[in-house]
């Protein structure tokens, strides 16, 4: 009955009484195209999730694998009519879930690795023995194999200056993300080297921490308050806090209220860089870019990503994503790893069929981790645009430690 519910239970349903059930999402869901099943559709996982807020069913192993295998990329939401809030609507199951004890061991394991900064860093140890004693040889796991070779973090200083008898034009933060430190060092260093070519000196705090986004994505809102916290108290001052992974920047906007400002990378660069447009100097070859999820939506950013790529590359084209996910999804390519590989299948033919590329850039941690796992026979590199820019336009092949 109704007058026994809680608030949020009530407010979880009349959030989901918006559908109209029309079924627009359908088309665009990446999960019900490969899987046909209304169940695995945003339609179906509403309905699923106002029973279980109702009380009306109880959660079972597979209510619990079709809310599981969303992969909160928001293309129905982008669709929608009704203008129903689907990922915010799933967000608050999870953590109605989470409270009532459901999390998978991905869940709980990768939520326990990214809280802490030191258990990333000795994962890089466990790694790098992998590769020392040659274990990948005999076992070899797709993305460790992939990252074997290059897995110290990134360590040493936390301030960058600009070059010297060069003006500052000031100072900016620069945020990390969980994994980076191990997976996206070239990323990082690149971002830094850009940014003082911009003319900014960076701040890039040791002690900030992952942003949360895994946290939110398993309903753990406690973890994700405290990791939070954390930042709060690391990013105190306020100028510009720059991001370099897309997946990162809903969180990090939550705890970036004391900066004057948030940008991905390529915003801030589009904005502050002085732009080159001698084409001699364009970088050579074809270059494909992957626009991530968490980019989709972000106009400024789309924008200034593809006004960078235009200004210095030769051969610059998109792959045609509209609704298509890359099935990283945070833990979602580990811990359902078949229904991933078929997400990103679309993707991937596009890849086969383009003109013989050189790059793919992209500027999610996670989907450059899914690309390269699937992309590796095809393409060079997959890698962050501003590495690309860096390395490529301003000629700059150092080795990164
Ligand atoms: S598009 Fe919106 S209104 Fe239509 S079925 Fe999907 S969620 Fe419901
Ligand atoms: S968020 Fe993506 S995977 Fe999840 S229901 Fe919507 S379209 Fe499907």
């Amino acid at each position: 009955m109704p007058d026994k519910k809680s608030f949020s239970q009530l407010s979880i349903i009349k959030q989901i009484d918006a559908c109209v059930s029309c079924g627009l999402c359908l088309t665009v869901c990446p999960t019900y195209k490969n899987l046909q099943n209304e169940s695995e559709s945003p339609r179906g996982r509403l309905s699923i999730i106002k029973g279980l807020v109702a009380e009306e069913i109880s959660i079972s192993k597979s209510s619990y694998k079709y809310l599981d295998h969303c992969l909160m990329c928001g293309a129905c939401e982008a669709v929608c009519p009704a203008k129903v809030e689907y990922t915010a609507i799933l967000g608050q199951a999870k953590l109605w879930l989470h409270e009532r004890g459901y999390k998978s061991f991905y869940d709980r394991f990768f939520g326990w690795l990214v809280y802490r900064n030191y258990r990333i860093f000795f994962l890089g140890k466990i790694i790098a023995l992998y590769r020392m004693l040659g274990i990948q040889k005999v076992l070899p796991l797709n993305s460790v194999k992939l990252y074997a070779d290059d897995v110290k973090t990134v360590k040493g200083k936390e301030y960058y200056p600009v070059a010297s008898g060069v003006n500052a034009k000031g100072d900016v933060y620069l945020f990390r993300g969980c994994v980076a430190s191990l997976f996206d060092r070239d990323t990082i260093k690149s971002s830094i080297a850009m940014l003082n070519i911009a003319g900014y000196n960076v701040i890039f705090p040791d002690n900030q921490t992952c942003c949360g986004s895994l946290a939110i994505h398993n309903g753990d809102v406690i973890r994700a308050t405290k990791l939070k916290q954390n930042n709060l108290e690391v990013f105190t001052r306020d100028i510009p806090l720059i991001v370099t992974s897309t997946g990162c920047i809903n969180s990090v906007s939550k705890f970036s209220d004391k900066v004057s400002s948030l940008y991905d990378i390529l915003e801030f660069l589009a904005i502050h860089l002085t732009l080159d447009h001698e084409s001699n100097l364009k970088i050579k070859g074809n270059v494909l870019s992957h626009i991530p999820c968490s980019q989709r939506l972000r106009t400024e950013s789309l924008i200034a990503s593809r006004k960078l790529l235009n200004a210095f590359c030769d051969n610059y084209l998109e792959l045609d994503n509209s609704g298509s996910c890359c099935g990283s999804a945070g833990t979602y390519m580990y811990r359902n790893k078949q229904l991933a590989d078929k997400v990103v299948s679309p993707l991937i033919r596009q890849v086969d069929t383009a003109e013989t590329p050189n790059f793919i850039v992209t500027q999610n941690i996670g989907c450059r981790m899914q690309l390269m796992n699937h992309t590796r026979r095809r393409v060079t590199e997959v890698i962050h645009p501003v590495t690309l820019i860096y390395r490529e336009k301003f000629n700059k092949h150092e080795k990164f430690d």
